[in-house]
Formats: structure tokens, C-alpha cells, sequence
């Protein structure tokens, strides 16, 4: 079913915390990158960041040319895109 305004309570099962090392702030942006030597080329891990450390990873994942996105965790959710999840991606237009 499709049907518009059926609101879903959030699940607060998994914890959003921020990937850098030993920070257990919430992360609240993400930081999506992808390694060509080792990932396809539509393959997106995700790094969670808090707002301290939005800036070092993502110049971590710059420095490498893995960086490819950096949104915020609100906007995430609303694709409830998966790491590792296959899309069907056509081309849209
Ligand atoms: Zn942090």
C-alpha cells in the first residue's frame, strides 16, 4: 500500500553515532564515500559525523578522493538509502 499520510513512529533502535575514532557524540551528517579500488563505482559507504568532526572526515575521506556527499543525517532518512542496499536506478528524466 502507497497510500499518502500514514506516519511511522522513528525506530530508535540504531544508534546514530559519530564514526570518528573513540566520539560518541550523535553523528548528524553523513559523510558518503566510495573507494574505487575496492568499490563499484555506485557503491556508497557511509561515515557518521558529529558537527566536531563533519570537518576532519571529510577532509580524511577529501585527502583520498574517496569523498562524494556530505548530507544531513534528516536528509538521509528521507531516501532511507542502505548501505549495501542494490537500487534500481534507471535513468530518471
Ligand atoms: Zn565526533
Amino acid at each position: 500500500m502507497l497510500g499518502p499520510g500514514s506516519p511511522q513512529p522513528p525506530q530508535a533502535a540504531q544508534q546514530a553515532v559519530c564514526s570518528a575514532r573513540g566520539c560518541r557524540a550523535d553523528g548528524v551528517f553523513a559523510l558518503r564515500w566510495n573507494n574505487p579500488a575496492v568499490h563499484t563505482p555506485e557503491r556508497r559507504k557511509t561515515w557518521l559525523a558529529c558537527d566536531d568532526h563533519r570537518t576532519s572526515l571529510s577532509e580524511f575521506l577529501s585527502m583520498r578522493g574517496f569523498l562524494r556527499d556530505v548530507v544531513p543525517l534528516t536528509d538521509l532518512r528521507e531516501h532511507a538509502g542502505e548501505d549495501g542496499q542494490r537500487d534500481a536506478e534507471g535513468d530518471a528524466g
